[in-house]
């Protein structure tokens, strides 16, 4: 026993001396807006579930965007509704002069995911959208954080501009694109963002960028049988286009990812059919990557239709690029997730998760809500419209589980992780998280200027295009 005693003796009292320097203590305003979070907590859980139920899908978030908005207009932020062209898109402002800190919300559904809150597969409405990407919670946890921080304004003790961004239809047409393009986040010092997701971590990679395109063939009819030679079939371009496209895989990196749909194929088998059109995404790490996949796809696309006979006509509708990562960014949002420790779940919400995992046929590992680790992130699959955020605005992208690990994602399974008390603990997280590192972006002016110098090195050169038309967005009607 003697000797360890002593070296334990000695390792305490050489201590001080080997010992990093001690960690600034914590701003008495982080405090502050970490207890405003969880005074909000009902407040916030009941816009959550609101949204939840209301599972609108995108660029039809009516009743859901209102919600927020009305939340942040009786919070005292002046709200400006229906940017960039979008009736469901609005930015809601408190304070003045710098920083200006910015914080993302989404609220979009997906289509055909219906689900109760429920371990088991069933839908509400069978059919019907649901929140199978938990943006019921992104929304309500962004705008709790951006109150969080209005309130420290309001108390005097932060200075600066606080912008809540109602930011619509990331599912589809990628509201934030043009939010981006009509220069709504002009003047912008940094943005926060965070994720639902089964994992929590600061985010070092920056998912995939992403282009939508469509191909529509066109050929001529006839009777498929009494005349064929006087038809070309549109069909057969689409078909020749698809094999091209499979026949690509083997030669293009293994980061790029080619999915399509058949989006019209014809009527009925005996009129050949004189209209086709598939419908793609292709995706890489970078846009670069995406450019050359795209380029080989247009040429494709006019050779088949050679070979077949009809005309091709290639059409990009929307696209995200990949999230440009804000190195000190993320290390203030690691330190904040360390600092705020992990959530507490009850037996009763383990047992749930559990369960979840068992439906869904994956290990019942239960909730894991460890912080991951900064070093050794490998890019997975996944776009969003941040991407396009992040390149004009230094952005600060975080993820914070809300959901058993595990889980299939754009599921029933995250449907009802996304409505239950698990969400809602994730929610609450996130919320904290963003604010703890909105007053370091807005007491520290050395952390805001290195994570302005790191997006001023990354962006040094390139000029933003959006890969959308010219024109407004495609706001479909009443
Ligand atoms: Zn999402």
């Amino acid at each position: 026993m003697r000797p360890s005693c002593l070296i334990a003796v000695v390792v305490t009292l050489s201590a001080p001396a080997l010992a990093a320097p001690k960690p600034a203590p914590v701003p008495a305003q982080k405090k502050q807006v970490v207890a405003s979070i969880e005074r909000q907590r009902p407040e916030l859980v009941r816009l959550a579930d609101e949204i939840w139920g209301y599972a609108e899908t995108a660029l039809r978030e009516t009743r859901s965007a209102k919600l927020l908005a009305d939340h942040a207009e009786q919070h005292g932020f002046t709200v400006e509704r229906g940017v960039a062209g979008m009736p469901t898109a609005f930015v809601a402002t408190y304070g003045q002069g710098s920083p200006v800190i910015g914080i993302l919300g989404e609220y979009d559904a997906l289509p055909g995911l219906s689900q109760k809150a429920q371990p088991t597969r069933e839908a509400v409405v069978a059919d019907a959208p649901g929140h199978g990407c938990g943006h019921n919670l992104f929304g309500a946890a962004s705008l709790g954080a951006a109150i969080a921080v209005k309130e420290q304004i309001a108390a005097g003790t932060l200075k600066g501009t606080v912008k809540f961004f109602g930011t619509p239809a990331e599912e589809a047409v990628g509201g934030k694109i043009y939010m981006v393009r009509d220069g709504v986040f002009a003047g912008v010092d940094a943005v926060l963002v965070w994720h639902p997701s089964v994992e929590t971590r600061a985010d070092r990679v920056g998912g995939q960028a992403l282009v939508d395109f469509d191909v529509t063939f066109r050929g001529r009819s006839s009777h498929a049988a009494y005349d064929p030679w006087n038809g070309r079939s549109a069909l057969d371009g689409a078909e020749l286009f698809t094999h091209a496209v499979n026949l690509m895989r083997e030669h293009v990196k293994p980061s790029v990812r080619l999915h399509y749909v058949f989006a019209e194929g014809g009527n009925v088998p005996n009129v050949v059919p004189d209209r086709a059109k598939v419908w793609m995404w292709a995706r890489d790490f970078t846009r670069d990557g995406v450019e050359d996949a795209l380029e080989r796809l247009r040429r494709a696309a006019d050779g088949v239709a050679l070979a077949a006979g009809v005309e091709a006509e290639f059409r990009i509708q929307s696209g995200d690029w990949e999230i440009l990562i804000n190195d000190p960014g993320s290390r203030l949002l690691d330190r904040n997730l360390r600092w705020l420790g992990e959530p507490v779940y009850t037996a009763e919400e383990q047992a749930w998760a559990r369960e979840l995992q068992k439906s869904a046929g994956v290990p019942e590992k239960g909730i894991d809500a460890s912080v991951g680790a900064l070093e050794g992130q490998v890019n997975e699959g996944g776009s969003t419209d941040v991407g396009d955020v992040s390149w004009v605005v230094p952005t600060l992208h975080v993820s914070v589980a809300t959901a058993p690990a595990g889980i299939p994602w754009h599921a029933w399974t995250s449907v009802a992780a996304s409505g239950h008390s698990i969400g809602h603990k994730g929610m609450e997280r996130a919320a904290k998280v963003m604010a703890a590192t909105a007053v370091d972006l807005m007491t520290d002016p050395k952390a805001l200027a290195a994570v302005r110098a790191d997006f001023a090195k990354n962006t040094e050169g390139i000029v933003y295009k959006p890969w959308i038309p010219d024109g407004p967005p495609p706001v479909p009607q009443p």
